[in-house]
């Protein structure tokens, strides 16, 4: 009844019987296991019954019974094999492991991983102990610790699947299988002490520094492997057991399995599985760096797309931008050379206003100038057949705006994507209350199609994302300009969780781009925002803004010497870190809050797979709205105040002094269990 296959109470019922049957059976010579899901073999254990148990004895219960099933799996007095296509994740994949042989179909929906370190826990039915004696130490660590899923070809250099084929072959091949078997692999040499200390010590490095010990399942990851090889297979399942208890403990893990429930369902959101986008053809308005990213995900995507631009070497650049991200999906495996041609292929450059009379999706990317885009909707809309869509990406302008030179600018949505494209998986679908739902339907399906996460913004200045970031990144330039170290902005905020300090984020965006859409924020609301005068006096100068607030030489990163200079102050010279971080953060969460009152997106829940998926905003801690609750927003409240005595831009709002005096949360209990 499921459209997936998962590991739930009834299926290892149904497991447990049939490997008692299978254990009495004296004529079997091998059992072969497949899906009969379409493009799924298992996807794992079913996480609606693991996220709510809290209870140490009843984790290990489960940890156990499906370490126990595999075991007896593993154990059957003949050989089994398991023909693989679709997805074979978690415990799907762990399933396999406890075949004798694993065969994959070299199909593009197969992948076989093991994804629970992302949801803050480990593989406990046997993957931490048995995948490293397959396939090696150093392997086993990489698969478990990235939570990447590898495909068929991949899985097949690695031996973690024996034979790749096309699916048709897979029951022949799998028959070969069990009557011929294969050599004895040999154990894997890095298995071995003392390799196998060397391997665990240099993983540990690597994750301190990547993940900044707020993801306890990687240590333990590396400490169950460990034990797992030092002190055999039972003390490793053990080990498993114990670790998943913590790990369900921790602080990440309910957040984590959240978000993890959340972007399924903005991936399914709102269109059913029959409704299709039916947009074939793509023009994409403008080859800059968001218009060529553009233009290569939708194009690697299946998608033809006619890249236009008014200026020859833009269209150029464009053109390389696309080869170049073509060249990296292919070197990274993620494109075959095939795929790469056939994909670039599928790019048509133009300098010419006409577009393809079936374009059924126009994506302006642009010059952000309101006069540009006014001009380009006015055009587009006159040239364009009347069901062609039409959006913007707009990062800072509103739709209203943009489409008051068009005859029905209730047509115009916009679609936000991130830069870079190629890694954000959020785009934002901007509506308004007068825009035609069929019209946002196919938009929203649009972005699923092409494996993007879409989140259903109404239109507002900065949408969600942006409109949240801008306020933080305005304390930062704010403190920055009275004296603040850009070093210690930086450094607080990501031990904290953020992928990257606040200081060289608007080094990344760009201070030019910062200082336009602060601008934009500034003139709608001009008591909460304003440029901070050191923006403003980098900006004069486009040499200046290009260079950023960093020098970057050689791998080492320091502060430009412009900053000592051209300051309002030098008031937080020696502003405390912890202080500089709960006045940013404060400013950040009140923003979160407001943009969830005033229903720029369905539930608070949107607003933090949004600040998640479009800033990489501490996962472990749930997103903005989760952190406020659990903080309480009193708390947030104060530190605004505190804040604001310095500074009257940072009063703090209504939405905050109502939440604060009442006690409110912003999720309520029904929505979010881990808030
Ligand atoms: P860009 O300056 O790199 O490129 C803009 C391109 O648009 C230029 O090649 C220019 O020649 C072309 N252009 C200008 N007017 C045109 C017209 N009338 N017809 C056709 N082409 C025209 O800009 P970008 O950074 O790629 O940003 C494009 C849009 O995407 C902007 O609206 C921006 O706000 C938005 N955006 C940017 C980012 C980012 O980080 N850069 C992120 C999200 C959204």
């Amino acid at each position: 009844g499921h459209s997936v296959n998962v590991f739930n109470r009834s299926l290892l019922d149904e497991l447990d019987a049939m490997l008692t049957k299978l254990e009495s059976n004296s004529v079997l010579n091998g059992v072969a296991f497949f899906s009969a899901k379409p493009k799924v073999f298992i996807a794992g254990a079913d996480l609606h019954e693991l996220q709510p148990l809290r209870d140490a004895e009843r984790i290990r219960e489960v940890a156990k019974r499906g370490q126990m099933l595999f075991e007896r799996l593993r154990a059957l007095p003949f050989p089994t094999v398991a023909l693989i296509h679709g997805a074979a994740l978690g415990g799907g994949a762990e399933f396999a492991l406890a075949c004798s042989f694993r065969i994959a179909s070299r199909d593009k929906a197969t992948r076989i991983g093991f994804p629970e370190t992302q949801l803050g826990i480990l593989p406990a039915w046997g993957g931490c102990t048995h995948l490293p004696r397959l396939i090696g130490q150093a392997a086993a660590l990489k698969l478990i610790l990235s939570g990447k899923p590898v495909s068929a070809e991949k899985a097949r250099r690695i031996h973690l699947v024996d034979r790749t084929c096309p699916e048709q072959h897979l029951e022949r091949l799998g028959r070969e299988l069990l009557a011929t078997g294969l050599p004895k692999h040999a154990r894997p040499r890095d298995t071995r002490f003392p390799l196998r200390t060397v391997v665990s010590q240099t993983a540990l490095k690597q994750i301190r520094k990547k993940s900044g010990g707020h993801y306890p399942a990687l240590p333990e990851v590396i400490a169950v492997i460990q034990t797992g090889l030092r002190s055999g297979i039972p003390s490793g399942l053990e080990a498993e057991q114990n670790a998943l208890v913590r790990l369900m403990h921790s602080v990440a893990f309910p957040h984590l399995v959240d978000l993890f429930f959340l972007q399924e369902a903005a991936k399914k959101s709102r269109v059913t599985e029959s409704k299709l986008a039916n947009i074939s053809h793509c023009a994409v308005i403008g080859a800059g760096c968001m218009g060529a990213g553009i233009a290569q995900w939708v194009s690697a995507r299946g998608k033809r797309v006619t890249l236009r631009d008014l200026d020859a070497e833009a269209i150029g650049r464009g053109l390389g931008t696309v080869h170049h991200l073509y060249s990296s999906a292919q070197k990274r495996h993620i494109l075959s050379s095939i795929q790469s041609r056939c994909g670039q292929d599928r790019v048509h450059a133009t300098l010419c206003q006409t577009l393809p009379p079936h374009t059924g999706l126009v994506i302006e990317a642009a010059t952000e100038r309101l006069d540009i885009k006014q001009a380009l909707f006015a055009e587009l809309e006159a040239n364009t057949p009347a069901e062609t869509i039409l959006a913007t990406n707009t990062s800072s302008l509103r739709l209203k705006e943009i489409g008051t030179k068009m005859e029905h600018p209730s047509q115009l949505l916009g679609l936000h994507f991130f830069n870079p494209v190629s890694r954000m998986p959020l785009v934002e679908v901007v509506h308004s209350p007068d825009s035609d739902p069929e019209r946002t339907d196919r938009l929203l399906r649009f972005v699923q199609e092409i494996g993007k996460t879409p989140v259903l913004v109404l239109d507002s200045p900065g949408f969600v994302v942006n409109r949240i970031l801008i306020p933080y990144l305005m304390t930062a330039g704010y403190l920055l300009d009275h004296g603040a170290d850009p070093v210690v902005l930086d450094r607080v905020m990501t031990e904290w969780g953020m992928p990257m300090g606040p200081v060289a984020l608007m080094d990344q965006i760009g201070l030019a781009v910062c200082g336009h859409v602060l601008g934009s924020f500034a003139t709608w609301k001009p008591e909460r925002f304003t440029v901070p005068p050191l923006l403003e006096w980098i900006n004069q100068d486009p040499d200046r803004a290009a260079k950023g607030f960093y020098r970057r030489h050689k791998g080492k990163v320091t502060p430009r010497n412009l900053l000592s200079e051209h300051r309002t102050s030098s008031r937080y010279a020696a502003l405390g870190g912890e202080q500089a971080r709960d006045w940013m953060l404060a400013v950040l969460l009140q923003e979160a809050l407001l943009v969830r009152n005033e229903g720029l997106v369905a539930t608070p829940g949107e607003v933090d797979l949004a600040m998640v998926m479009g800033t990489g905003f501490a996962p472990f801690l749930g997103g903005p709205l989760c952190v406020g609750d659990r903080m309480g927003w009193q708390r947030v409240l104060e530190t605004l105040e505190d804040l604001a005595e310095q500074e009257p831009l940072f009063i703090p709002e209504g939405t905050l002094r109502q939440f604060a005096s009442t006690g409110a949360k912003a999720y309520d209990d029904t929505e979010r269990r881990a808030a």
